[in-house]
């Protein structure tokens, strides 16, 4: 199982196909199609979800952090927070080993029957990162381990260069694990596309309103997908014919039309007061906020994710427990209805956790909103003066930030037990489990949600 972070269906299907040789035959050969991703659509939850069988609420995973109760405080995601089986749990208790590569969240590591190494959660080289941990000294002859290349200044070619390099170590690693060990499942996890594309989606995307043809970071970024399907299909020859192959991706990519400040938004429509206006835009956190009189506040993010400031969660919670729900509704509608500034509807998207989820673990925040249904980013500033801005600003205030997630990923699965059938449709991140599962021979624990993905229809 091979996952493309970010992996976006009309990259991978239609516009880079033809550079992309490996992956266009593996769709000849077997089934491909969009996969839903998990609401919402964020690399923790998501890929946790892939291979649980569980939702967001069920996990208690939430975005790439979590609220620390009683607080306003979030931290990150871990590893230690999946507290259910994941598909090499269950083959593990059924007696197959596993090789278990960069997948999110795998730090801190912890013992699987197989080999694992950690993910991009992973803080430092140095830090231990593997299971067992003496593979660490066995796999340093391909270099610091590097699951993720989160920066590399301002040049894009410089970007470029790191992610090819870097996803050049994941192949040579899962090469020398699968061979070496022959798994009887084997999952990685590639982030560099995510990286790419929220460093260059213009380049990738002539729907992009800032796409320019002639830049040359079109080939440039053209070439770390060459690249990357070049790899697949130098470990998939290594493999053989017999081996079942699925190339998966968590959520997938779309242009960033503009960023919505919701805080902004909030405190336009008397949910969260400042008793001082801040000198310059700055973090929530960093504002004078008037907590007791403040309702609701939001985390920025592809979506804003909305806690109401309830008496008794929260110091200085000025929301009665009794009226949460009522508070919580007017919310939600007023946030369906608010337009972009210019009495155009956004479209936007409300969830509540508790209808989207079969559980609420953990600390879930009251409200999702994905502003114009992902076409805006939510931003978390305040002091902005401003709700709505353009593409630039809203991908500055993230390092320049070329693309926002969407809801549709991608799977593509051959092999000899897949049928050659072409496209399929209403496909889900579950099924990618169940699917995994099914085809190791190994029954799909109880409760698992998701469906073969070989029994959906065309
Ligand atoms: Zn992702």
């Amino acid at each position: 199982m091979l996952g493309l972070d970010c992996a976006a269906p009309a990259l991978v299907f239609e516009r880079l196909r033809p550079h992309m040789p490996c992956v266009s035959s593996l769709m000849s050969r077997g089934l491909w199609g969009t996969l839903r991703s998990s609401t919402p659509p964020i690399t923790m939850p998501a890929w946790a979800c892939m291979v649980s069988g569980r939702d967001p609420g069920e996990l208690g995973i939430y975005g790439f952090r979590n609220r620390i109760p009683g607080t306003r405080a979030l931290r990150m995601a871990t590893a230690d927070d999946v507290r259910v089986p994941r598909v090499w749990d269950v083959l593990g208790a059924a007696g197959r080993r596993s090789s278990v590569l960069y997948v999110p969240p795998t730090w801190p590591p912890r013992p699987i029957s197989g080999e694992l190494v950690g993910c991009m959660l992973t803080p430092s080289p140095e830090a231990p990162h593997t299971h067992p941990p003496e593979l660490a000294a066995e796999l340093s002859r391909f270099g610091p381990h590097t699951p993720d290349v989160v920066r590399v200044g301002a040049d894009p070619g410089a970007l470029v260069e790191a992610l090819i390099e870097a996803s050049s170590q994941h192949f040579d690693v899962a090469e020398h694990l699968l061979t070496t060990r022959k798994p009887d499942f084997a999952m990685m996890v590639e982030m560099g596309t995510d990286r790419l594309h929220h460093a260059m989606w213009p380049a990738l995307d002539p729907s992009d309103p800032r796409h320019d043809p002639r830049s040359p970071l079109v080939r440039d970024a053209r070439d770390v997908y060459a690249h990357i399907d070049a790899r697949i299909g130098r470990l998939l020859e290594r493999l053989g014919p017999d081996t079942t192959v699925m190339v998966v991706s968590d959520h997938g990519a779309r242009p960033l039309r503009g960023g919505m400040y919701v805080n902004e938004w909030l405190r336009q429509h008397g949910w969260l007061v400042l008793r001082t206006e801040p000198r310059a835009p700055c973090a929530l956190e960093h504002a004078d906020v008037d907590w007791g009189r403040t309702r609701a506040w939001a985390e920025g993010g592809y979506h804003a994710r909305i806690t109401l400031n309830v008496k008794g969660l929260f110091p200085d919670g000025c929301i009665e427990p009794a009226s949460l729900e009522a508070e919580t509704l007017a919310l939600a509608e007023a946030l369906a209805a608010a337009d972009d500034g210019t009495s155009r509807p956004l479209g936007s998207r409300v969830v509540r956790p508790r209808d989207a989820y079969r559980a609420l673990e953990g600390t879930p925040p009251d409200l999702l909103f994905f502003p114009g249904d992902l076409d805006f980013r939510a931003l978390g500033e305040v002091g902005t003066g401003t709700v709505f801005v353009g593409p630039d600003e809203a991908g500055a205030s993230r390092g320049n930030d070329g693309c926002n997630h969407d809801w549709e990923g991608l799977f593509v699965l051959a092999g000899p037990d897949v049928p050659k059938g072409g496209s399929r449709r209403g496909a889900g991140l579950h099924d990618v489990g169940v699917t995994a599962l099914r085809l190791s021979g190994v029954p799909v624990p109880d409760g698992w949600l998701g469906q073969d993905l070989r029994e959906l229809g065309a």
